[in-house]
């Protein structure tokens, strides 16, 4: 008999797995669809040899947490591989931001906003351990690294404010750091883009914003191996209605959104906490688009050839229009495209000359539209003559998201709007968000603090909750990743 079930096999949930099977306890997985990974799985989505990722497809946030790196994806195979560009962002006019992994040579190529850009971030970049640690924690403790907590604040707070273009001279330099906010998917002059937009920032500084070879794919992979190695299971194709079908377990951890634990445990759950959990906010959504290329795209502007990621959506003021019109709940006419090109790195995603292309387009939630026709005109934009290499495409539009994943309600990626409260008081207003109020039963989805992204950092808060007081074993689970044959009994 299991002593602990996880319920959902993302990253938050095989993050929690693998701790607590550390810990010398008995864990199975349960995963509704055919295969396991959450948002981190990769597929044919195209044409046969083409791998795309389904959901993430970039991993700066892997490759610094201090989960992965307690757990050491490239010891269990993984490799991470860097562009030198983390990230690019085009504007009309043949020109591009482009953020070089060396801070440096990227404050060069800014011109008179360089030196802002080295002010705003070199302090963040020298210490980004404490970057991770503020913005990865369960937002219940005060962070260890004090003075960087007040520098990522001050910057925090003047980038979501109407300061936000104080330090800036031209427009190259803030629209590169609005793409980045962007990712929030709310209009980019807000305090939790502005967070996300420093973290990510501080980040492709460091170890870059790395990508899979082989795809995202490989991160839930390394994941699974080690806890099929230290006896535990993940069951494919078993979708959880009922909470009750894990009553004999010990502790229950749940990678699902709100309105999942609504659906499968309501008849357990005190009126005031699920009215809560029926209060939590869906926000803007995702309308994803992969490609299948014949060639690389051409890109007009020098230097986004190289890189990962390229933001698609002009200016500053043209972000922030994008972005209000899906806040209130409208299609914006050229709207806000992540692109993720893996080929600069990987060679493995598509048949030899081919190439696979990553996009999403913000929309509003729930949007029935394939947003195809827009996304391709975007790029066209930048990198004229691109509708001619398109071999095959796959759409999923943001209603169909949770097809493929129910977490992701009416398309919203985030598993909830990422906005001031909702990211301190996610899933609800309480000490400790991981717990619900059904004993031994714990959310550890992004839903929980820190929020979106892979990096198995609400699998691990949750985890060391369920530890303690479910086991009473009080090791940092750290410590248990770090020591691989840590054993409790
Ligand atoms: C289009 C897209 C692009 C993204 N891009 C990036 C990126 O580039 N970089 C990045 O870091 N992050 C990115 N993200 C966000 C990232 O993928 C998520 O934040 C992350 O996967 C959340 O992990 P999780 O474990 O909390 O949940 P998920 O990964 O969503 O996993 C939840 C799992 O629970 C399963 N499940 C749900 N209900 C049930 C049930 N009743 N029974 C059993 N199983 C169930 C689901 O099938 C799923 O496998 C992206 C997400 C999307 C959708």
């Amino acid at each position: 008999m299991a002593d602990v079930v996880v319920v959902g096999s993302g990253p938050n949930g095989l993050a929690a797995a693998v701790i607590l099977a550390r810990a010398g306890l008995a864990v199975e997985v349960y995963e509704a669809e055919d295969t396991a990974g959450g948002g981190s799985r990769t597929a044919e989505l195209t044409l046969p040899g083409y791998r795309h990722d389904v959901c993430a497809g970039a991993h700066p946030m892997a490759a610094a947490s201090p989960f992965f790196r307690a757990f050491d994806l490239p010891a269990h195979g993984v490799e991470l591989l860097a562009p030198e560009v983390s990230y690019a962002h085009p504007l009309d006019g043949g020109v591009a931001g482009l953020a070089w992994r060396d801070l440096e040579r990227t404050v060069e190529a800014l011109g008179p906003d360089g030196p802002t850009w080295r002010k705003l971030f070199a302090p963040l970049v020298r210490h980004w351990p404490d970057v991770v640690d503020i913005a990865m924690s369960d937002l219940r403790r005060v962070p260890p690294g004090l003075a960087t907590a007040i520098r990522f604040g001050l910057r925090t707070v003047e980038q979501g404010s109407p300061l936000w273009d104080i330090r800036f001279r031209e427009q190259v330099a803030p629209a590169l750091l609005t793409g980045i906010a962007t990712h929030a998917i709310i209009p980019p002059r807000a305090i939790t883009a502005a967070g996300a937009a420093l973290l990510l920032g501080t980040l492709a500084h460091v170890g870059g914003w790395v990508i899979p070879r082989g795809g995202s794919q490989a991160i839930p992979d390394a994941l699974i191996a080690e806890l099929e190695r230290l006896g535990g299971r993940v069951h494919t194709g078993h979708r959880v209605d009922s909470i009750d079908e894990f009553a004999d377990a010990r502790a229950v951890l749940l990678d699902l959104a709100p309105a999942e634990l609504l659906r499968i445990a309501e008849h357990r759950l005190p009126a005031r906490y699920a009215k809560r959990l029926r209060r939590f906010r869906y926000g803007g959504a995702a309308c994803k688009i992969d490609f299948a290329l014949s060639g690389p795209v051409p890109w007009q502007a020098e230097g986004c050839a190289p890189a990962g990621t390229v933001h698609v959506i002009g200016t500053r003021a043209e972000a922030m229009a994008a972005e209000h019109a899906v806040a209130m709940g409208r299609h914006a006419e050229r709207p806000y495209v992540l692109s993720i090109q893996p080929g600069v790195v990987d060679s493995t995603r598509a048949p030899a000359g081919g190439h696979t292309f990553y996009t999403y387009a913000h929309v509003p939630n729930g949007s029935t539209r394939d947003v195809s026709e827009d996304v391709i005109a975007q790029v066209e934009r930048f990198a004229p003559g691109f509708r001619d290499l398109i071999v095959a495409r796959n759409v999923i539009t943001a209603a169909e998201m949770p097809s493929h994943n129910a977490n992701y309600i009416g398309g919203d990626i985030s598993a909830g709007a990422m906005t001031l409260r909702q990211f301190a008081f996610r899933p609800a207003p309480r000490w400790n968000p991981y717990a619900t109020p059904i004993p031994g039963v714990y959310l550890c989805s992004s839903a929980t603090p820190p929020g979106p992204g892979v990096h198995g950092m609400s699998g691990l808060h949750a985890a060391r909750h369920a530890l303690r007081e479910r086991f009473t074993i009080r090791t940092d689970p750290l410590d248990l990743l770090r020591t691989p044959a840590f054993q409790h009994r």
